[in-house]
């Protein structure tokens, strides 16, 4: 089958830190094309946004969408509509009622649609998915807690409507949490720390109910230095699962199982070309669901100022 000719859209802080690497790490699919207002990248053909991109004749098959939420619509849906297949970042839209519309849009034009969830492909979701599938979760708690100054500097979007504040890695943990849960659950509690200048929460705590009963908690918080916090703690009946590091680590009662390398977005990439090449698209939109949930059951919190 032929190389999957891909444009990135949004040559930022991802696309730079990982999506390149994956690209080129993985068969099936070659970088033809940026589309990113002021962003370049030597030896392909480069646009301000897709709009030109999509004008300009050059050939591609599919775009990776690496923008901000906000306006992530539109793009998609230029390319779906000219026959792209598209893959998109996290998370895959700005509100629910877009990234179904996508979705229908996709199946429509006969092309693929992945709503990726990176931290899904960290080594230790899938076997602890395996595990929990065999024993009684009692419940699980969340600890989501980094620096954003650390990690988004400068990212002025990220606070904006539709940037979800610390949801925008809060929304990382929901995917795993979605996915190695036996069963379903949703949100009965919600509290949201705005800081008094900003328009998305620094912080979060959550509490969801599984169709069984399950207890779940989440603390997302983004004021943490020092040591920073990705944890998933599982109580069992047969004893705790705890995934660490971004679900990158395994602890099965009280045992390191699992220790690997971050493969996160070549998997990403890997998964993508097989989607196109089977005809198939992969959009589960419940993380963002979730989080859709918070806001909508949230009781808001004013907290201190927040400046870069
Ligand atoms: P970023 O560093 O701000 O990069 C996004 C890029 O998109 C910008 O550099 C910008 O390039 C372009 N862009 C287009 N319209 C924009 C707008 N209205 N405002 C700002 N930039 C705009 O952000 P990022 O961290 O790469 O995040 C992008 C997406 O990836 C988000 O959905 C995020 O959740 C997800 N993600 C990020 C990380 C991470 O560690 N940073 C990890 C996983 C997933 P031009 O100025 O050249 O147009």
């Amino acid at each position: 089958m032929s190389s999957i000719r891909l444009a990135i859209v949004g040559l930022g802080k991802i696309a730079r830190d990982q999506h390149l690497q994956a690209i080129a790490a993985n068969d099936g699919i070659e970088l033809v094309a940026v589309a990113s207002r002021n962003a370049r990248l030597d030896g392909v053909h480069c646009f301000t946004d897709i709009d030109a991109l999509l004008a300009s004749g050059v050939e591609i098959d599919a775009v990776s969408l690496c923008t901000p939420p906000q306006g992530r619509f539109e793009q998609a849906r230029a390319a779906l509509l000219a026959g792209k297949h598209v893959m998109l970042e996290k998370p895959p839209g700005a509100t629910i009622a877009e990234v179904f519309a996508l979705d229908r849009l996709a199946s429509q034009q006969g092309v693929s649609l992945f709503a990726t969830w990176h931290s899904r492909e960290a080594a230790a979701v899938e076997p602890a998915r395996k595990l929990l599938a065999e024993r009684k979760v009692k419940s699980v708690h969340v600890e989501w807690k980094e620096d954003v100054r650390h990690w988004h500097p400068g990212q002025d979007w990220i606070w904006e409507p539709g940037g979800l504040g610390v949801f925008d890695p809060g929304i990382n943990a929901l995917s795993i949490v979605t996915r190695i849960m036996p069963e379903s659950f949703h949100l009965t509690a919600s509290d949201l720390s705005f800081p008094a200048n900003r328009a998305a929460p620094i912080a979060a705590d959550l509490e969801f109910r599984s169709a069984s009963g399950i207890a779940l908690t989440a603390a997302f918080d983004w004021r943490q230095t020092g040591p920073q916090t990705w944890d998933i703690r599982v109580e069992t009946e047969e004893g705790p699962v705890v995934l660490t590091h971004g679900g990158s680590r395994l602890f099965v009662d009280g045992d390191a199982q699992i220790v690997e390398e971050d493969r996160e977005y070549r998997n990403l990439y890997k998964h993508f070309v097989s989607l196109v090449n089977g005809g198939q698209s992969d959009t589960d939109f419940s993380p963002l669901v979730h989080v859709a949930d918070a806001f909508m059951l949230g009781r808001r919190h004013v907290v201190e100022t927040f400046e870069d």
